[in-house]
């Protein structure tokens, strides 16, 4: 909980761990409650995020090392750019038919989502997985 100085108290985005899978543990980020909609609704800098926020969204799985601090975790996302949008991405885009490349589509070896999910026109249709790595723009999907 963080309380803003003569404001209200507004509690973080609460993130899950599911289970520990090898040297990792899965977590699950409520991007698709009303409380995680809210999350990043507030967080929104412009139009177009406004409007991708704006679209249905679900919860989403993502794999980290299990030394990950959690609360850190969350922080990066904040602080962090394209970790933002990519959390747009998989919250909200389809899943591809074929996983790029970059180690998507589940398994040990995945970094950090175990599905290829794109936004059509967002990030030039480059996947999560690839944004959170900072090259999107190598991404096989994208335009
Ligand atoms: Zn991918
Ligand atoms: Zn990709």
């Amino acid at each position: 909980m963080a309380l803003v100085p003569g404001g209200a108290v507004t509690a973080p985005m609460s993130v899950v761990v599911l289970d520990v899978v090898g040297s990792r543990q899965r977590v699950r980020l409520p991007t698709g409650t009303a409380a995680g909609r809210a999350f990043m609704q507030g967080l929104c800098i412009n139009d177009e995020e406004v409007a991708m926020a704006a679209l249905p969204s679900h919860n989403v799985i993502v794999l980290v090392s299990q030394s990950t601090d959690l609360c850190l975790f969350v922080a990066k996302i904040v602080r962090r750019e394209g970790y933002f949008w990519t959390l747009l991405v998989q919250s909200r885009g389809a899943v591809h038919a074929t996983a790029c490349a970059q180690r998507c589509g589940g398994g040990l070896g995945a970094v950090p989502f175990k599905d290829c999910r794109m936004l059509p026109g967002y990030q030039r249709g480059a996947c999560g997985s690839c944004i959170w790595q900072s090259h999107g723009s190598r991404c096989q999907h994208c335009t």
